[in-house]
C-alpha cells in the first residue's frame, strides 16, 4: 500500500505540530493540523497509549482521514515516574509549562534520573489500520535551566550522551530530532510505513 502523503496531526500544541512537520517532511509526507471544529477527548487514560489512541482515532473519525497523535510526558526517577501522563497538568489542571517545570525541578533532585516518552498512534480509516509506536529519550535534571530551544521541560533535561553536556532547549532543531522521544516514535512509523506497513 501506498505511504500517505498528507496525515492529519491530533494536536492543539504548536510545538508538537513545529516537530512532526520537521520529522516527517523527509520522507515526503506532509502534516496538516487539526481542523478547529474538530473536538479531541479528553486525557483521562492512565498509560501514554491510552491517551494517545482516542486523539488519533476522533480526528479520524471526524474528518475520515489518516491521522497521527502523540501522547508523551516525561518520568523523573525520583518521583516514582510522575509526572508522567499528567505532565502537561503537573501543576494544575491549567498550568501552563513554566509551572510545570518550576514544580519538577522543586521536587527532584539536580542530577538525577529523567525520561521522556512518546506514543504515537497512527489510525487510518480506509485501510481500517490502527497502529502504536513509541520512543523514549533518557536523561538527567539540570541544576539550572538553560537554552530557549524546544518547549516544556526541555531547558532542564540534560541528554544523556551528550558530550558538551547540553539541555534539550540548546540543542537546534535537527539535534533534538535526532535524539527525541518524538524523533525515535515518528522514525518508528515512518519505517513501517515504507515497508509497506507490515
Ligand atoms: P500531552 O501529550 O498533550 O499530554 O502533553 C505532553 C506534555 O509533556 C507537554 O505539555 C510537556 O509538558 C511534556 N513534553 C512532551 N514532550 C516534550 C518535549 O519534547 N519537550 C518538553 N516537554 C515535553
Amino acid at each position: 500500500m501506498a505511504e500517505p502523503e498528507r496525515l492529519l496531526l491530533a494536536t492543539r500544541n504548536g510545538h508538537k505540530l513545529r516537530e512532526f512537520t520537521r520529522l516527517l517532511a523527509p520522507a515526503g509526507i506532509a502534516v496538516d493540523p487539526l481542523p478547529e471544529p474538530v473536538r479531541l477527548p479528553p486525557e483521562v487514560g492512565s498509560t501514554f497509549a491510552e491517551n494517545a489512541l482516542p486523539k488519533a482515532r476522533s480526528a479520524a473519525e471526524a474528518t475520515g482521514r489518516a491521522a497521527i497523535a502523540d501522547d508523551s510526558g516525561i518520568e523523573a526517577a525520583a518521583l516514582g515516574g510522575r509526572p508522567g501522563v499528567r505532565s502537561a497538568r503537573f501543576a494544575g489542571e491549567h498550568a501552563g509549562d513554566e509551572e510545570n517545570l518550576a514544580k519538577l525541578m522543586r521536587e527532584a533532585p539536580a542530577g538525577s534520573r529523567l525520561r521522556y516518552v512518546c506514543v504515537l498512534a497512527y489510525v487510518d480509516p480506509d485501510a481500517d489500520e490502527v497502529r502504536l509506536f513509541a520512543g523514549e529519550c533518557s536523561g538527567r535534571l539540570a541544576a539550572q535551566r538553560r537554552g530557549n530551544g524546544g518547549f516544556g521541560y526541555d531547558p532542564a533535561f540534560l541528554v544523556d550522551g551528550d558530550v558538551r553536556g547540553r539541555t534539550m532547549a540548546e540543542l537546534d532543531d535537527a539535534a533534538k530530532d535526532a535524539v527525541s522521544h518524538r524523533g525515535a516514535a515518528a522514525r518508528a512509523l515512518l519505517a513501517w510505513l515504507a515497508a509497506g506497513r507490515a
